[in-house]
């Protein structure tokens, strides 16, 4: 966040607001208008999604705890959260993305289409950006916010560079993408430290 100020953080916002908005609703959804490569984002991330509910749910049980979704996008992992009694707060920078998410949490979570129990709660929504972030969780997921992945490579940026050579707007990311080690050095400068580490692949 440190890096992202002023003009950057607008760019990003109006991205997410529109273009972003579209092509990431797309993907986190489940129609069948994604092209391969979408389609191969999709899977890796409800893998990854999968796999941050496996983390919390090694932690102990979910139910009651109290979580924030920064940078939640359009809400995947904060409805499955709140389906499993997380008491979730669910915050964008993208008021689309926010909508968004409150639309399909009110119509999953609160219409009775499953049955749930405890029932669920529905998660708190804020228009907001990370560094506004306020409040005490007991755990902050932030996922796929920083595009750590795919690890910043030679061949990935010039993957993405002969993608954006190609007319369309849905054919090249838009999208920071910050090494490892920039985000580690980050987090550790603030007392941060890694206590797992995974690697999710799929074709692409
Ligand atoms: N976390 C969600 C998921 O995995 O389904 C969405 C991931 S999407 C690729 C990235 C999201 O991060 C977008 O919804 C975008 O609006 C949000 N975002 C980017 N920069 C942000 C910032 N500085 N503060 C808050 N949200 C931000």
């Amino acid at each position: 966040a440190e890096e992202i100020g002023g003009g950057d953080k607008e760019v990003v916002r109006e991205y997410f607001n529109n273009n972003g908005f579209e092509r990431w609703k797309k993907i986190y959804g489940e129609t069948d208008d994604v092209n391969r490569v979408q389609l191969d984002i999709r899977i890796g991330h409800s893998k990854t999604v999968e796999n941050v509910i496996k983390i919390l749910t090694d932690e102990g049980p979910l139910n009651g705890v109290m979580g924030c979704d920064a940078g939640g996008g359009t809400g995947c992992l904060a409805i499955l959260l709140a389906k499993k009694g997380v008491i979730v707060t669910a915050i964008d920078i993208s008021s689309a993305m926010v909508a968004e998410t409150e639309n399909q949490a009110r119509e999953e979570l609160l219409t009775g289409k499953e049955e749930l129990s405890p029932a669920p709660v529905l998660p708190k929504f804020e228009v907001k950006d990370l560094e506004s972030l306020e409040g005490k969780y007991n755990t902050v997921v932030c996922l796929d916010v920083f595009d750590t992945l795919p690890p910043k490579t030679l061949y990935y940026d010039l993957l993405k560079r002969v993608g954006e050579l190609f007319p369309g707007p849905s054919k090249a990311t838009w999208a920071y993408l910050h090494a490892e080690a920039d985000v580690e050095r980050a987090l550790s400068k603030v007392g941060w430290r890694i206590r797992k580490r995974g690697l999710i692949t799929t074709q692409f």
